[in-house]
């Protein structure tokens, strides 16, 4: 596995592998690499002949620099792990690679209005900065995004759509605990007490799944239900739960057409947001989460 920590070396190798007719494969990350990142890498060598990684703790989208700062990192072993899961080449930049003038951003309207985008002010903003920088560096054909985080995925299929990249987005479902808590580097941070609580999101999501299946439609009483359910495992703080269309991201008052639930809460100091996307199938409405 090679390791680039330039943004030269990465064009050289990038370059060479077009030139040999290889597809690329691309999954950003910010490392602490857990199995989440790894079925990411799974999904995109099915679709690429050569799996590129970057690791890259992108401060511009950290609102709270105390996140940034207690982000887990563990360079040796995200190494390991890439390496095993196949990627053949890791972009590992620090800062001053990145970010050497910092006078222009991309972002993607509307859809950042609600979820997350209302409570973590330039979180998208340096998410879409970031990808469209490493989608420039690296060129790939294809690259692999988790649905855990749908906003930051609904909103890199449009960047990518509004701004002609040529790349192929996939999204990916979410890897979860056995328990059903969803994967995330930050997960780390939850004490036993914390992470038991947590598992309240994931059935939240269970019982928005059971009454969707029964027929119901209506967001507030999903919500109500959810809101009880998630209140059971004491949560910190709710930032919230929300049903929206799929499309727009924007809240609906009745599931119709494709659409997610989306929850963001902290137990402890740690915010964990979960999802839930209900579309539309032969006999009724189905839930991927
Ligand atoms: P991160 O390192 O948290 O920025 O995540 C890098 C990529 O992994 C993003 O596309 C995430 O959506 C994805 N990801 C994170 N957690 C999971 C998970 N539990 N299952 C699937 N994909 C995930």
């Amino acid at each position: 596995m090679l390791v680039a920590n330039s943004i030269e070396e990465v064009r050289k190798i990038i370059s060479a592998q077009k030139k040999a007719g290889k597809r690329i494969g691309f999954v950003p990350t910010m490392g602490y690499l857990h199995e989440g990142h790894l079925s990411l890498v799974e999904i995109s060598k099915k679709h690429t002949d050569f799996q590129v990684m970057s690791i890259f703790v992108n401060k511009i989208q950290f609102n709270d620099k105390k996140d940034f700062e207690n982000y887990p990192r563990e360079t040796e072993r995200d190494l390991k792990l890439a390496e095993s899961a196949g990627v053949e080449l890791v972009f590992l930049p620090d800062d001053e690679e990145m970010y050497r003038d910092r006078l222009t951003y991309v972002d993607v309207l509307t859809l950042t209005d609600h979820l997350c985008g209302a409570f973590r002010e330039g979180h998208f903003r340096g998410v879409f900065t970031v990808v469209s920088k490493l989608f420039n560096i690296v060129q790939p054909d294809v690259s692999v995004f988790g649905q855990k985080d749908i906003q930051q995925a609904a909103g890199i299929e449009k960047m990518v759509y509004d701004l002609n990249f040529p790349v192929r987005i996939i999204i990916a479902p979410t890897i979860r605990e056995k328990e059903g808590l969803a994967m995330s580097s930050r997960n780390k941070h939850l004490s036993p007490e914390q992470r038991n609580r947590a598992l309240a999101i994931h059935r939240s999501l269970q019982a928005a799944e059971s009454m969707i299946e029964s027929g119901e439609a209506g967001a507030s009483v999903i919500l109500q239900k959810m809101k009880q359910i998630i209140e059971e495992g004491k949560p910190d703080k709710v930032d919230y739960v929300s049903i929206t269309s799929y499309d727009t991201l924007q809240p609906v008052d009745r599931i119709e057409n494709k659409s997610v639930i989306a929850i963001a809460a902290f137990f402890g100091t740690t915010r964990l947001i979960d999802n839930m996307i209900i579309d539309k199938g032969d006999k009724g409405f189905k839930c991927i989460y």
